[in-house]
């Protein structure tokens, strides 16, 4: 029998990669609902394609557009955040959560809360509400499958042994398009070199992510809230191959670690057929062209976004929150030329210094918090322009 599936994100990067998993298993899935933001043509072509029972817009204003290019099927079209949420909250037996940014994360809470199965690649969600989230999962009795590739590889390693006998979980990062270069060059890149990854074809934002660290700070909070390991044993290795999605040490010292191709749909395909496996159309993995592996500590005295967020996560409360809006911030503002590249990191930096907030107990404390770090560094970039 068909599996059914919804898709939050179905227009970005993930969401491509997922869609292509399922049309070449055509017969094995039951598209239910598949969302964008405002990217309607796609998303209505998108929907027709996978015969889905409901195609919904974030923003409201692209509406009209998704209604007209869906008209004369009967697939149900909405608009708004209420309607992401009440498309997230149908029962599936899967849903893929990879809208990018907090934007993803009350979608997310509402599959939660259905007691299914999400594969969460929404990273700034665990990162903005991590304990919110977890505690939604455990009421709910819902699964959490990581879908973003080091968390993924972390969690195959981890099947089948006790996590009490961990000694460490090494998270590779490969280190962006600027690894090599030194603090004056940095000072100049551009959007379009930051733009362009060595390794990974992925959205805009956590391509910026990569080449700042940033993503590999998020995703040291990300494993923090998946896996119970405690924050020093927690570690970053640059693996400039990004072969080795990361490892997990144990008290023997035992190192597993998982391979693959740089491609994010391999930890996609484990999300969606888990605990069976599915085949993917991907070449194997030629080790024998590839040939040397390398890995090297982290430079954080020129990538100190690693740093801030151990600090943030060890800060807790709304810590982490402020960090992921000021970044989403930041990042857009660069995005937009408003800023040059290395002032993403300082931005975010100078936003935590001067904001705090207590732990947030609920959805909306999350977001009220967002908001206001957001406010926060648009005040500071205005000031400091
Ligand atoms: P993209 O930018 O490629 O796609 C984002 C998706 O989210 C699009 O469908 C977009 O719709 C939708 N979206 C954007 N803003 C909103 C909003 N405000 N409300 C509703 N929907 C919105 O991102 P990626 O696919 O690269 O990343 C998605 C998530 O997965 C991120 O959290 C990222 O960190 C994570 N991830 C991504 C990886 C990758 O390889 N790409 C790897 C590991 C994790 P529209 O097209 O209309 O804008």
């Amino acid at each position: 029998m068909a599996r059914t599936l919804t898709l939050l994100g179905a227009t970005g990067s993930i969401g491509a990669s997922t869609l292509d998993l399922l049309r070449r298993n055509r017969a094995d899935w039951q598209v239910e609902a598949l969302t964008a933001n405002c990217s309607a043509i796609e998303l209505a072509s998108l929907a027709r394609e996978f015969g889905a029972k409901a195609a919904v817009v974030g923003d409201e204003s692209c509406l009209p557009e998704l209604r007209e290019a869906l008209a004369g099927t009967d697939i149900k079209a909405a608009g708004g955040e209420q309607a992401l949420c009440e498309a997230a909250a149908r029962p599936v037996d899967i849903t893929v959560a990879a809208i990018v940014g907090c934007a993803g994360l009350a979608p997310t809470m509402a599959a939660v809360e259905t007691g299914g199965t999400v594969a969460l690649a929404n990273k700034e969600a665990l990162v903005s509400a991590g304990d919110i989230l977890k505690s939604a999962v455990e009421r709910a009795g819902a699964t959490l499958l990581p879908t973003d590739s080091e968390h993924n590889a972390i969690f195959q390693c981890l099947a089948g042994n006790d996590i009490t006998q961990v000694r460490r979980i090494l998270l590779t990062a490969s280190g962006g398009p600027f690894r090599t270069l030194d603090a004056e060059a940095l000072e100049s890149v551009t959007r379009e070199q930051a733009l362009k990854h060595p390794n990974w074809d992925m959205g805009a934002k956590i391509t910026i992510d990569s080449a700042t660290m940033m993503n590999k700070g998020l995703e040291f909070i990300e494993a923090h809230h998946l896996f119970p390991v405690s924050l020093e044993n927690i570690e970053i290795v640059v693996h400039p191959q990004s072969i080795v999605h990361s490892m997990v040490e144990y008290h023997d010292r035992s190192v597993l670690a998982q391979l693959g191709p740089s491609d994010m749909r391999v930890p996609i395909a484990s999300c969606l057929a888990y605990p069976q496996r599915m085949e993917t159309a991907l070449q194997p993995l030629d080790l024998a062209a590839i040939g040397t592996l390398t890995f090297e500590a982290p430079n954080e005295t020129l990538f100190p976004a690693t740093r801030i967020c151990r600090e943030a996560i060890e800060m807790g409360g709304g810590a982490p929150a402020i960090l992921n809006a000021a970044n989403e911030f930041a990042v857009a503002a660069f995005l937009d030329g408003r800023i040059g590249f290395l002032q993403i990191t300082k931005l975010v930096e100078q936003t935590l210094d001067r904001l705090s907030a207590q732990a947030p107990g609920s959805l909306e404390e999350v977001l009220a918090i967002d908001a206001e770090a957001r406010a926060k560094a648009r005040e500071l970039l205005e000031t400091h322009r």
